[in-house]
This record gives structure tokens, C-alpha cells and sequence, in this order.
């Protein structure tokens, strides 16, 4: 085992290889107050990569609605079971990590594997809420609200540390030194499944036509393109930006994904106490209780949230967050010029723009010239 630097649990910690940034790496932030749980992004994954034989039951891009759903079933509270939850003193995190848990034992990744039906049902009946029933006439006044549920939009987090690297006993899971993605080399897995037990967030999946594990592949031909993936362009919800995140000692403020999550700190990684160092960012619901939310996105989470409801008022973020969803190229630089937010792709150019605050105009309920009585005045 090696000695890395992981600034999520901002300690060192044990990996089975040195670190190996890559040149830049491929991240996203997505904006979980805004999902509406439409599967939009998972058909579109489906449909561009998993439509063949052995791949009927797999989703690389699922859905899922917490706090009961999950996909495979119990992915999450079954591994935090295992590493003892997740205890942080301040922001640093004093549990262990799937990869300190399984050196206790001699193994090089802490996980399990997933029985077949528990890949069977995705988002079937999950749509529960927590803390009560409601009841007719209710009125929800205060936030968090005394009940909830939220959608939790989830692909590969190509990651810094990834496990279903450390946990391949054939060496055939690479991360690429260009853009940090991480795929499985198909001419060189044998369909152990180790990748999959391995894997803290079940993103690799096994395809018995083939024999061969598979995982999101971040649809690299697009983003070699400077194009954002697929998921993330059809979003329905304007949920998502795809861009380069750069080490938290570099951080660009014009870059998005650096804004969003060292400068303004709002977006935050799924289970940082796995150890993994994920690369896809969540701002969290603001709806949902802080202990919840926590547990799930690391401390942080009521800093993040204060800043996302003083949005409004700040002009930059404000003017990012109009920005999602917004083009279909990636957007490398953002500024906010004349309340105008600007999106530039790599080379400088233009590729979104949008007014800060949309026009809004409101017209007489009763049209004197028309006689007419209007029901909707806006
Ligand atoms: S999310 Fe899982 S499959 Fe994806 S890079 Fe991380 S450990 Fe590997
Ligand atoms: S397409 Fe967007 S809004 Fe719809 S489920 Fe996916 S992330 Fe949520």
C-alpha cells in the first residue's frame, strides 16, 4: 500500500498505488435540487451504449430515490455498515476507508457483490418519503421539511483513487493520463467481478454474454470532442455541467466545476469517506435534514446549502447556475458581464449566453381595450 493525499477527507491515506494525476480530470457538478426524476439521462445512456445482449438489466447512468431507493439495492448502506458509517473530526475524516478496512484484513478493497435481483427493480417503488404521512390539507412552511425524498442522479465518478483499479486482479481497469476517465479494457478482462465488488458506488457492471465486466466510459469520443457526455446534455432538468476539475491548491475561478467546488464550495462528493476521491460533485437538497445529508456528502453540506439560497443575490453564482444546461459543448471559462452569464469552451469562443433574470412583465387581470378577463398574467 501506498501513502496518498486525499484533500475530500483532507488526510493521507493508504491506496494500493502511488497517485497519478492525470493531465486533467473529467468532472461534473449536478444540481440535485432541480432533478425531477424524468430518467431522461438514464434512457439516453441506455440507448447510445447499453441496448445490446448481457446488458438488459444495466443502467451506467441510474436514478435512484433516497432516502430508500438504490440501484443495486442497499449499494450504499450495506458498505457503510461495513466501514463503520463515517465519523469526521471537522473537516477531516477520522473512520476508515474502504481501502484501511480491507488492509485489516489482508485485501486490497473493501466491498461485496451484489446479488442478481438486487440489479432488478431500478427506481420500482421507491418514491417514499421519510419522517410521516401527509395529510390532507398540509402545508410545509420551514425547511428542511419534516418530510422528504429527493432523486439521486448517479454515474461512474471516474475517480482520483478509483477501487475497481486497485481491486482488478488482471491489471484491466485503467484510468487514461489525458482526462482522468476510467475504463475497463475489454481484450484483457476475464469477467472476475472483482471490479464490480470492488467498486464502492456498483458503477462497473458484469455483462454474462460477453463474460466481461462494463462500466460508463464517459462517452469519451464526445468528450474528446469538447462535447458534454450524453447524460448530461439531454437532462430535462438543467441538472448538470460537465468540465476539468483542478487540485483544490490550483483552482481556477473562472473555470465552473472550480467555482462550484473550491471557491464557492457548494458542491460537494457522494460518501467521500469510501476514499475514492469522486469526480462528479452534488449540491445538496435544501430540503433534507443536515445529519442525512452529511453522512452522504461529507460536512460542508449547511455551508453549501446557506450559499445556494443566497444565490439570488449573488451575482456570479447566480449567473453559473443559469448556465447549466445551457449548450451542448463544454464550458471550460464563465463570466457574468451587464447581468449576462457567458459560457467560453476551450478555445475562447462563446458557446452560451443567458440574461441573469429573465424579463417579467405582468399584465392587467382585466384587458379594458379587449374586454377580456385574463387567467394568467405573467
Ligand atoms: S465510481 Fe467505481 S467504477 Fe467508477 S472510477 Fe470510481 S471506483 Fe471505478
Ligand atoms: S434527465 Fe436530469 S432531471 Fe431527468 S432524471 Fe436525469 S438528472 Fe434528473
Amino acid at each position: 500500500m501506498e501513502d496518498v493525499f486525499n484533500w475530500q477527507i483532507n488526510r493521507n491515506m493508504k491506496y494500493p498505488y502511488s497517485a497519478a494525476m492525470p493531465e486533467k480530470q473529467f468532472a461534473a457538478v449536478f444540481d440535485i435540487n432541480k432533478c425531477i426524476g424524468c430518467q431522461t439521462c438514464s434512457i439516453t445512456c441506455k440507448t447510445t451504449w447499453t441496448a445490446g445482449r448481457g446488458q438488459e438489466y444495466m443502467f451506467w447512468n441510474n436514478v435512484e430515490s433516497k432516502p430508500y431507493g438504490g440501484y443495486p439495492l442497499y449499494w450504499d448502506s450495506k458498505l457503510l455498515e461495513k466501514i463503520g458509517g463515517g465519523k469526521w473530526n471537522n473537516n477531516t475524516y477520522a473512520g476508515k476507508t474502504i481501502f484501511e478496512k480491507a488492509a485489516e484484513e489482508n485485501k486490497s478493497v473493501e466491498g461485496f457483490l451484489p446479488a442478481l435481483e438486487d440489479w432488478s427493480y431500478p427506481n420500482m417503488g421507491e418514491d417514499e418519503i421519510y419522517g410521516g404521512s401527509v395529510t390532507q390539507g398540509m402545508h410545509i412552511e420551514s425547511l428542511p421539511h419534516p418530510i422528504w425524498f429527493f432523486y439521486l442522479p448517479r454515474i461512474c465518478n471516474h475517480c482520483s483513487y478509483p477501487a475497481c483499479v486497485a481491486a482488478c486482479p488482471r491489471k484491466s481497469v485503467y484510468k487514461r493520463p489525458e482526462d482522468g476517465i476510467v475504463l475497463i479494457d475489454q481484450s484483457r478482462c476475464q469477467g472476475y467481478r472483482q471490479c464490480v465488488a470492488g467498486c464502492p458506488y456498483k458503477k462497473p457492471m458484469y455483462n454474462a454474454t460477453t463474460n466481461r465486466s462494463e462500466k460508463c466510459v464517459a462517452c469519451y469520443p464526445k468528450t474528446e470532442a469538447g462535447l458534454h457526455t450524453q447524460c448530461m446534455e439531454h437532462c430535462i432538468g438543467k441538472v448538470r455541467i460537465q468540465g476539468w476539475i483542478s487540485p483544490p491548491d490550483k483552482a481556477d475561478p473562472n473555470n465552473p466545476i472550480d467555482y462550484l467546488v473550491h471557491v464557492k464550495k457548494i458542491a460537494h462528493p457522494l460518501y467521500p469517506q469510501f476514499g475514492t476521491q469522486p469526480n462528479i460533485y452534488y449540491i445538496p437538497p435544501i430540503h433534507v435534514p443536515s445529519p442525512y445529508l452529511t453522512q452522504m456528502f461529507g460536512t460542508g453540506v449547511d455551508a453549501a446549502i446557506k450559499a445556494y439560497k443566497a444565490a439570488p443575490s449573488d451575482t456570479t453564482l447566480k449567473g453559473l447556475l443559469v448556465l447549466f444546461g445551457s449548450c451542448a459543448e463544454l464550458m471550460t471559462k464563465f463570466e457574468v458581464k451587464n447581468d449576462i452569464a457567458i459560457g467560453y469552451n476551450s478555445k475562447g469562443d462563446i458557446v452560451a449566453q443567458a440574461p441573469i433574470q429573465e424579463p417579467h412583465v405582468i399584465r392587467d387581470h382585466y384587458d379594458k381595450a379587449r374586454d377580456v378577463y385574463r387567467l394568467d398574467v405573467t
